[in-house]
């Protein structure tokens, strides 16, 4: 399910169903399609609006087990300072992290979509930015293609950019948006996992345009009893620069996926993205861009 942004609190949907104990889904995940046993009972605040959302987005329709006091603070999930209540569901560990990402997630695509309307828009009237790929919600369930055959058919990235004069307009360049908690002013190491490497080369084959990689440093603020995502800063580079600044491929520590690690000096400060536009970079780019290849 795509979350609607912004979303639109309404104060007459109050929102308090409950999964009472009859369901039968007590003590199993919310998140998980099929049976799945969780006794971790996690906690979240949010608004009324954004629990309606991961109910029926990320949870297969199950309400919260419980609704706690209601009080200003910062929604789990949109990152907005209203009406926030306190919402319990059992969910498993794994389960739990990828709902916690949610509010990270929200809050660097709406950084990346502001300096496009405040730097980028003002001098590039032409070019519209999309945001195809806004942030998903979704219960977990298993996927019959591998991740690798999904890579080689991929047509959208996070945001696709066009130029709007042609009719119909011409799509110029993906960007696709890389959270993390780090300033690439102090890394050495930028990693990004063989995945999501895949997912970007198999979509600049597919469409044949280009892609820019942005990295959104966000933090968490806590402001308890809830907690604010504070985006800090955005740096840019080019999927061919970022592979010529490949060091190795190793092994996730204590996980089965496959990470890259890159020299961070592959990246720019975003100041500098204007004047990649305004020299049509991205023309270029393709032609570097066509000779990368999928990693096994
Ligand atoms: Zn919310
Ligand atoms: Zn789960």
């Amino acid at each position: 399910m795509l979350l609607d942004k912004p979303i639109v609190q309404n104060k007459s949907t109050t929102y308090r169903s409950v999964t009472s104990k009859d369901s039968g889904l007590f003590e199993t995940c919310a998140r998980h399609t099929s049976r799945y046993t969780a006794r971790s009972l996690q906690s979240i605040y949010l608004c009324d609006a954004c629990t309606r959302a991961l109910v029926v987005g990320a949870f297969n329709d199950r309400a919260p087990v419980f609704h706690g006091e209601t009080f200003k603070g910062f929604c789990g999930l949109c990152n907005r300072k209203r009406n926030v209540t306190q919402r319990q569901w059992f969910v498993c560990g794994v389960c739990w992290n990828v709902v916690l990402a949610y509010q990270k997630s929200m809050a660097a695509s709406a950084a990346v979509r502001e300096w496009w309307a405040n730097e980028v828009q003002p001098n590039f009237p032409n070019l519209t930015l999309e945001e195809t790929e806004q942030v998903v919600l979704a219960a977990y369930s298993r996927k019959g293609k591998t991740k690798f055959v999904e890579a080689a058919t991929l047509s959208m990235l996070d945001f696709v950019v066009s130029d709007s004069s042609t009719n119909p307009p011409t799509p110029l360049f993906h960007i696709e948006q890389k959270t993390g908690p780090g300033a690439i002013d102090e890394m050495t190491i930028f990693q990004l996992d063989v995945n999501d490497y895949n997912d970007i080369v198999g979509a600049v084959q597919h469409t044949n345009i280009p892609s820019y990689i942005v990295h959104v440093q966000a933090v968490q603020e806590y402001n308890f009893p809830t907690r604010q995502t504070i985006v800090k800063g955005l740096w840019w580079t080019d999927i061919a620069t970022l592979q010529s600044h490949q060091k190795k491929i190793a092994q996730r520590r204590g996980e089965d996926k496959f990470a890259i690690s890159y020299d961070a000096k592959a990246f720019s400060p975003i100041a500098s993205f204007g004047s990649e536009i305004a020299k049509s970079g991205y023309k270029k780019l393709m032609a570097r861009a066509k000779k990368l290849t999928l990693i096994e």
